[in-house]
């Protein structure tokens, strides 16, 4: 977890992110900042479909999109959306630890199974489908992943400030991933 930037007070903000809707969203979530009032979007959040998570952010401060494993590849539109007609500058990329979208084929019996016994589906199809989207949806690391992401959103909106967190599920927390620690020592 030395990849992770913990965020205990508002010093803990990195430069570029102070006085930005990320920054914000720090506050607001970590630091108990107290809510303003807003009547559009300051910001576009990506975050994972898991039920763990809950952010603490005032009414109409941000659109949220949820997908597994905060994927937003198959969501372009709505990204492209929430900046061109939502007015949002910013987007906030929140991965997290423990997700589900992390070894995908570990799961592939349970998928099948679940298909066939909870909603009627016929085996070979379940198979199929577990095949035809697993490799999709797979994102093989959390924190590797969302910086891949982020990279991939600056080059596709250059105007658009993205930012990499990592929501921990045991504290509930936001940290911000470091992004000069990429090259991991082999453990
Ligand atoms: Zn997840």
């Amino acid at each position: 977890m030395n990849r992770l930037l913990a965020v205990l007070r508002e010093g803990d903000i990195p430069q570029q992110y102070r006085r930005t809707p990320i920054g914000l969203l720090l506050e607001y979530h970590n630091l108990g900042r107290q809510y303003e009032l807003y009547s559009n979007a300051q910001l576009l959040i990506g975050m994972c479909m898991d039920n763990r998570k809950h952010l603490r952010i005032p009414d109409n401060f941000a659109f949220i999109i949820r997908s597994g494993g905060a994927n937003l590849r198959y969501s372009e539109f709505k990204v492209s959306y929430a900046i061109a007609v939502g007015n949002v500058r910013s987007i906030a990329l929140v991965g997290h630890n423990q997700c589900g979208m992390v070894d995908l084929v570990s799961r592939k019996e349970q998928f099948i199974r679940g298909l066939v016994e909870s909603a009627g589906w016929e085996p070979q199809a379940a198979e199929e489908h577990f095949h035809q989207f697993a490799p999709m949806f797979e994102i093989g690391n959390e924190i590797d992943f969302v910086l891949g992401e982020v990279r991939r959103l600056r080059l596709r909106y250059p105007k658009v400030l993205v930012a990499p967190l990592l929501y921990r599920v045991e504290d509930n927390r936001l940290y911000l991933i470091q992004e000069n620690s990429e090259r991991r020592e082999p453990n």
